[in-house]
């Protein structure tokens, strides 16, 4: 069972230092958070093992690190600053603000909501009593298109800047380096390029943790194509998205897909489908999968005036401008997904509940602890040993800890979801021939709970055999 409610997961975010919340010592800023030491771990892993099944495990793809400022033209050419906006209604009795569509939503379901359009938005609202969630009368302003990028300055003059965007997603990076991609790796069709960064989008209800906040990361691909070519591509990484997901522990019961209406489609897309995990909340979209068509190169050839075609290497006289597939991840939900699919509350036989974080072990952010059995300086010394001895002999993310009984060492290190825990003991250092043999330690699995004793000499061969499988 995973995590059925969030607040499980916001409790032991903050308690065992994995996601706190931002600004915290002056009261917090709303809806920011702060990854702590373990929350840092998890998200490069999850980063890492991205970047290695999508970019460096494929033939056919790149990776990039594109500006988060650019050029404002940029957004002029995407239609983010024509068209990247949420209706935003107003609840006239206690001026708060809430998007028109999520509240039909959640009443009406996604896909009747979704076809509705801006004047429809405070008529539906009276007509199905949907009423302000903070003060419960229903007088709602007529829906407006709320704009939702950051604006901020570029210069050193206060006042006399030019006002330029934060990205409010990394897409663009990768389009308007197309050419400089193509001509410098020498990829030919159908090719990706994959990028990893932050966004922000001034989002006018965010919320549920960090599911909807207003600076996030995204994990994206734009993946060219021959225009015939798209329809293959497309359902290729549908299932390569999915496959993900599933490999790392995600339980696909709680997965599906959806597609996207007509009316729901964006401006730039043909067609969309999305994966929704169930959140302890509802369904909620974790990635999105566009076909862009080739929206973003034409717009950008038009606003740039750079030819951002592409020559088919077979015939020259055949120039194009190529189609695109857009596999877009949140880097966060994602997070918070494997947060969720991860914990589990386990009754124990002697009636203990254990809580205990149950990651793919490619994502748990500590490998393995060392844990010496007592703090007698001569024992401490030797788990000391041993841990120099892994640090030097493998690539293993360690933690060390003396702190407490070792019962509840075991307990945090079942919360933090390290798989294994080696424990050093008197036996260990040849004092204590019950606990053990001299030069052997005790493994601990994290999920089986059981115990194996193990020489020291062996231990590397017995890790990296528990990594293999
Ligand atoms: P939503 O409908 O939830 O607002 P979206 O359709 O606008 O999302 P996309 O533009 O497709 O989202 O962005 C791609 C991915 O980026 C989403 O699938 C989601 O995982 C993530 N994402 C989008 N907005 C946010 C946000 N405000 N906070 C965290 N992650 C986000």
């Amino acid at each position: 069972m995973p995590a059925t409610s969030l607040d499980q997961v916001v409790s032991l975010c903050k308690r065992r230092g994995f996601i706190f919340p931002g600004s915290d010592i002056y009261g917090g800023l709303a809806n920011t958070w702060d990854y702590g030491p373990l929350g840092v771990e998890l998200k490069n892993r999850v980063k890492q093992n991205w970047w290695t099944t999508f970019v460096h495990n494929r033939p056919d793809m790149v990776g990039l690190d594109s500006g988060i400022l650019m050029n404002p033209r940029v957004w002029e050419a995407s239609g983010h600053v024509g068209s990247f906006a949420d209706p935003l209604v107003d609840c006239k009795s206690c001026k708060e603000r809430y998007r028109g569509d999520k509240l039909l939503e959640e009443k009406l379901g996604v896909e009747a909501a979704a076809v509705l359009t801006l004047d429809q938005v405070q008529p539906m609202l009276a007509a199905e009593k949907i009423n302000c969630p903070k003060c419960g009368n229903n007088d709602w302003s007529e829906a407006k298109h709320f704009n939702l990028m950051f604006k901020t300055q570029q210069g050193v003059v206060e006042g006399e800047g030019d006002d330029i965007y934060m990205r409010p997603e990394t897409a663009q990076g990768i389009f308007v380096n197309f050419k400089n991609v193509l001509t410098t790796s020498r990829m030919r069709l159908p090719f990706g390029i994959g990028q990893i960064g932050k966004a922000f989008r001034n989002e006018i209800t965010p919320g549920n943790f960090t599911f909807r906040t207003r600076e996030f990361e995204q994990m994206e691909i734009e993946y060219f194509v021959e225009p015939d070519d798209k329809q293959e591509a497309f359902d290729l990484w549908k299932k390569a998205v999915w496959s993900w997901y599933e490999g790392l522990g995600v339980d696909t019961s709680r997965m599906r897909f959806r597609d996207h209406d007509k009316d729901e489609l964006s401006h730039y897309s043909s067609q969309t489908v999305d994966i929704e995990y169930q959140f302890p909340w509802g369904w909620g979209e974790l990635f999105g999968l566009a076909d862009r068509g080739d929206y973003d190169l034409s717009q950008h050839e038009k606003f740039s005036s750079q030819e951002l075609k592409y020559t088919d290497p077979d015939d020259a006289t055949r120039k194009f401008v190529p189609h695109v597939i857009e596999p877009s991840f949140g880097c966060d939900r994602s997070v918070l997904t494997y947060l969720i699919e991860a914990y589990t509350e386990e009754e124990l036989e002697n009636g203990d509940v254990r809580t205990v974080m149950k990651f793919d072990k490619r994502l748990s952010p500590i490998d393995i602890a060392i844990l010496p059995l007592s703090k007698k300086e001569h024992l401490v010394a030797k788990a000391k040993e041993i841990h120099q001895l892994l640090l030097d002999q493998t690539n293993l993310v360690t933690d060390f800890d003396v702190t407490g009984s070792i019962g509840k060492r075991y307990r945090r290190q079942d919360e933090i979801g390290t798989p294994l825990c080696i424990t050093v003991d008197f036996g260990t250092i040849g004092e204590d021939a019950e606990q053990g043999d001299p030069d052997t330690v005790t493994i601990r699995d994290r999920d089986t709970l059981e115990q194996k004793r193990v020489k020291i000499s062996d231990l590397r061969a017995e890790i990296a055999e528990y990594w293999k499988n």
